[in-house]
């Protein structure tokens, strides 16, 4: 299947009609982030394995923010994965690089019924997925091979739990997942989170490649976040230096507030600690076992 460049040349998307076998168009999206370079490799490496493959449901290929990927930055304006908000239905472009580029793919995104968005980070990570916590999720989730499978609970979404490129898509019908890969500093990860995706596209429907669902799939640690830590002073100072997935026990210390102590309510997991505290912003999450 030749790629079809009718997707009004928009830069960074290519487009794969499928033969019309399946409606669910399913869209990876890589390197959101412009310094989170993985993705923008698997896509690469897609695009040739796509031209020779019979699709049954049309594929989107889409480099998040090509311009921030061209500076290896995370963003030239702002945070883009914190611009698909609840407002952002409609998007209309404003008027930094992000939300220009969210408004161009935003076409794509509510037209695919799954989104596998492909993230990594420079520092070392233990590898996980973000979404939702119904069976759907989990499912796709759970090909990605993870230690941690996190999701929101029903009843806490801060706004920061809400803006990102997969809530887009459940918000417009599809199932989308995040897709935390780890550190990557080697060709070996490009090759694993590359295969996880063609299992990705193979468990959607988009085609077979003949591969074999995994056995013995290493069962994910699944979490729930069920708080979050947000400063009230500006002196907040981390009791250590978390990273996520952290564990802290029930009246453990998690940081200083001020002259306030804020201790964990019960065992807990730290989840996304910041670097740059503000007074008011969330600092961190904290998990508990689902
Ligand atoms: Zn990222």
């Amino acid at each position: 299947m030749k790629p079809d460049q009718s997707f009004g040349n928009v830069e960074g998307i290519t487009y794969f009609p499928g033969n019309g076998q399946s409606d669910k168009p399913v869209c990876i999206m890589g390197s959101i982030h412009g310094d989170e370079r993985i993705g923008a490799a698997v896509l690469e490496e897609l695009r040739k394995i796509l031209t020779t493959t019979d699709l049954r449901s049309d594929v989107y290929l889409v480099l998040g923010n090509p311009e921030a990927y061209r500076e290896n930055k995370r963003y030239i304006d702002t945070d883009m994965n914190r611009l698909f908000g609840v407002n952002r239905d409609v998007v209309s472009p404003g008027d930094t690089v992000e939300e220009k580029r969210v408004a161009e793919i935003a076409p794509v995104l509510s037209e695919s019924h799954y989104l596998l968005d492909i993230h990594s980070t420079i520092k070392q990570s233990v590898p996980f997925v973000y979404c939702e916590p119904d069976a759907a999720h989990i499912a796709l989730a759970t090909l990605m091979g993870v230690e941690y499978i996190v999701s929101p609970p029903p009843d806490f979404r801060p706004a920061d739990l809400v803006t990102s490129a997969d809530n887009f898509v459940d918000r417009h019908g599809g199932l989308g997942i995040t897709f935390e890969s780890g550190w990557h500093k080697s060709e070996l990860a490009v090759e694993d989170v590359l295969m996880r995706t063609k299992l990705f596209l193979q468990r959607t429907g988009a085609c077979d490649f003949g591969l074999p669902e995994p056995e013995n799939v290493q069962e994910s640690k699944r979490l729930t976040i069920y708080n979050h830590v947000v400063p009230q002073s500006n002196s907040f100072i981390f009791a250590r230096d978390f990273k996520s997935f952290d564990m802290v026990k029930a009246g453990e210390l998690i940081g200083n507030d001020g002259d306030k102590e804020v201790r964990a309510e019960e065992d807990s997991f730290i989840i996304f600690p910041k670097t740059k505290i503000e007074q008011g912003k969330i600092a961190c999450y904290v998990a508990h076992v689902s």
